[in-house]
């Protein structure tokens, strides 16, 4: 009932930590247990709410890092001087409670139907969003055409490396390191500029849908880049996570 699933969405829900991934040093998936989840789609988020012994809380936002009828998962970059994320990545263990409001968002998200090319950019924490459509795709046997460019400081802070390692089919992906590279490093070594959207990005004629995610200023620079290339601002979906990540 559209009622009940509604309530649902905006009500707090106590979630239980099941497995606890680590993906790089500072970067963590939990996989939470939420009774009654009832699903999600590709590229939503999830509220998290902590509660402290005084009854001080904090609230953020984490997108969906698994696919729709896979159990919830988030993926969690640790920043050093954040209130929440040191706490979800270094303290949470299995078996902790926390709570969970979602799934959130409607704007953001891919389904097969929605077809493509589908051009993926993310800045650091941002690929979480477009891995779960990267799944999404996979599980649903899409044939969807995907080039994901992704930028991190280092080889070392690349989230679910292996897994973009065996990309499907029809999935290319572009690693942009900005800080530091391996030796023999033939991938980008720079910031994402617009030299190379050009180069990555799927020609405006196939009419593709571009989602770009991560900091606010990497999401702003790289959509200003598109519009440059001739990419409809419609034709590009942008997800901000503020002033954090890379
Ligand atoms: C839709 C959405 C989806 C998101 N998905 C993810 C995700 O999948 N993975 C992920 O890791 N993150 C994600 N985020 C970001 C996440 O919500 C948090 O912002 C992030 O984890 C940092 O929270 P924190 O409490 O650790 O840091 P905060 O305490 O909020 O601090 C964040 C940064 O701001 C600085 N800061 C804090 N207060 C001030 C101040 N008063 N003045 C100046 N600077 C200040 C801090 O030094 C720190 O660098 C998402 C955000 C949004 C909006």
């Amino acid at each position: 009932m559209a009622g009940t699933a509604v309530r649902g969405r905006l009500t707090w829900q106590t979630a239980t930590v099941g497995s606890v991934t680590d993906e790089t040093p500072t970067v963590r998936t939990l996989a939470l247990e939420v009774p009654g989840w009832p699903g999600h789609r590709a590229g939503q988020h999830v509220d998290i709410r902590l509660t402290a012994d005084d009854g001080y809380q904090a609230e953020r936002a984490y997108s969906i890092a698994s696919a729709p009828g896979e159990p919830l998962a988030i993926t969690v970059e640790r920043l050093d001087d954040g209130e929440v994320s040191p706490y979800l990545t270094e303290e949470l263990r299995a078996g902790d409670l926390l709570e969970v409001r979602g799934p959130i968002g409607g704007y953001f998200v891919w389904e097969p139907a929605v077809g493509g090319p589908l051009l993926l950019v993310a800045g650091g924490s941002g690929v979480v969003p477009l891995r779960s459509m990267l799944r999404e795709r996979a599980s649903a046997g899409s044939q969807v055409p995907v080039r994901l460019l992704y930028s991190s400081r280092s080889l070392d802070d690349v989230i679910y490396r292996a897994e973009l390692d065996m990309a499907a089919d029809g999935v290319s992906v572009f690693h942009a390191l900005t800080r530091s590279q391996p030796p023999g490093w033939t991938g980008y070594a720079r910031r994402v500029d617009a030299q190379m959207l050009a180069e990555v990005a799927w020609p405006v004629a196939d009419g593709p849908l571009a989602y770009v995610c991560g900091p606010t200023s990497f999401v702003e620079a790289v959509a200003a880049g598109l519009v440059g290339l001739g990419y409809p601002a419609g034709r590009i979906k942008t997800e901000r996570f503020g002033a954090t990540g890379q």
